[in-house]
C-alpha cells in the first residue's frame, strides 16, 4: 500500500454467487428498520424501501434455463448525479468515497429521489425524507471492516474491500470488475463480478442425431458474427451446449457438426438468451 494513500469504501459484488437468499436484504432491514442512527441516517419504514435491491432474471427456455441476481445497493458513485444536485449539502460524499444523505437537510425535499438513475434513493412519507444505503457508515466509524450484507453473506457474493485508489485498480482489473450500466459515467464504488450473467446473453440448444435419436455428445458448435468467429463449444453429453458473454441484439451464425451428419446452421438475433431447441442432425447419404 502506497504510505500517503487513503484506504476508501469499495464493494465487488458477484453475480454469479448470489443464490438470491436474501441474507443481506434482511441484514439491512434489520440494522435499519426502527434504528436510528443520526447523523447518519433516521430509520428505515418497515415497508417499500429495499435499500439492498436484489434484481432477478431467468436466462433461455426450458430445458436449458439459468437465472441471474443482481443485487443492487446504492452504487455510491464517485461522480454521483445525486450529489452533483445537491446544492445545500443534503447529499455530500464522505472523504472515504461513501455518499450519504444527512437526514436533516433532506427533510421535506422528495425531488432528491429522482437524482440517482439507479433508483436507489426512497421517500419515507412519515418521516418526510429521502433515504439510502449508507454503506454501514455509522458501523465503519465504530471499526467495522464489513457492511452487514457483506458479513452476512454465505457464499463470498458481497466483499467489502477497504484499499487505497492503486490496490483498487490493481483489484478490479485482476478480477475483471464492471460498473453496472457503465454509459451512466458515474464511476460506482459498488463493481461487478461475472455481470456478463445479466448483461448478456447466451445461445443454447440441444443435439440430436436424427437416425439413432442419441444426444449428439461431441457435436461443435460454432458462434460467428459477420464472418468471424465469435466462440465455440461442444455438446455435452445430454447433446446440450451454451454459448455465453454474447451481444443482445447482434446477429449471430450458429453451426453444428458431427463427422458423418449434415452441417446444421441457422442466424439468429437474441434480445435475451435464447434456447435454440432440439437440433436434429442428418446423416450423410452414402
Ligand atoms: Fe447517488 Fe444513486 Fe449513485 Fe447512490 S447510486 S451515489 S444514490 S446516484
Amino acid at each position: 500500500m502506497g504510505g500517503l494513500e487513503v484506504n476508501t469504501w469499495h464493494m465487488i459484488i458477484d453475480v454469479a454467487r448470489c443464490h438470491d437468499c436474501n441474507n443481506c436484504f434482511l441484514a439491512d432491514k434489520d440494522e435499519f428498520v426502527g434504528n436510528d442512527f443520526p447523523p447518519y441516517t433516521l430509520a428505515q419504514p418497515w415497508t417499500g424501501h429495499r435499500w439492498m435491491n436484489i434484481h432477478r432474471k431467468e436466462r433461455g427456455q426450458y430445458p436449458i434455463v439459468q437465472v441471474a441476481y443482481l443485487p443492487m445497493p446504492c452504487q455510491h458513485c464517485s461522480d454521483a448525479p445525486c450529489v452533483e444536485a445537491s446544492t445545500d449539502g443534503a447529499v455530500y460524499r464522505r472523504p472515504d468515497g461513501l455518499v450519504i444523505i444527512d437526514p436533516q437537510k433532506a427533510e421535506g425535499h422528495p425531488e432528491i429521489v429522482d437524482t440517482c438513475p439507479y433508483g436507489a434513493i426512497y421517500w419515507n412519507e412519515e418521516a418526510r425524507v429521502a433515504q439510502k444505503c449508507n454503506g454501514c457508515a455509522h458501523l465503519l466509524d465504530q471499526g467495522w471492516t464489513e457492511t452487514r450484507c457483506s458479513q452476512v453473506c454465505p457464499t463470498g457474493a458481497i466483499r467489502l474491500v477497504l484499499a487505497d485508489d492503486a490496490e483498487w485498480t490493481e483489484i478490479a482489473a485482476a478480477e475483471g470488475l464492471e460498473d453496472y450500466h457503465s454509459h451512466l459515467g458515474t464511476n460506482p464504488r459498488v463493481k461487478y463480478k461475472n455481470l456478463y450473467r445479466w448483461e448478456k446473453v447466451f445461445i443454447g440448444g440441444s443435439a440430436v442425431f436424427k437416425d439413432t435419436d442419441e444426444c449428439a455428445e461431441g457435436a461443435r458448435v460454432t458462434i460467428s458474427s459477420e464472418d468471424q468467429l465469435v466462440d465455440k463449444g461442444t455438446a455435452n453429453n445430454y447433446g446440450e451446449f451454451i454459448i455465453d458473454r454474447l451481444d443482445p441484439g447482434t446477429a449471430y451464425t450458429v453451426t453444428v457438426e458431427a463427422d458423418g451428419y449434415q452441417l446444421y446452421t441457422t442466424t439468429v438475433t437474441p434480445d435475451e438468451s435464447v434456447n435454440l431447441g432440439t437440433i436434429f442432425l442428418e446423416k450423410v447419404a452414402l
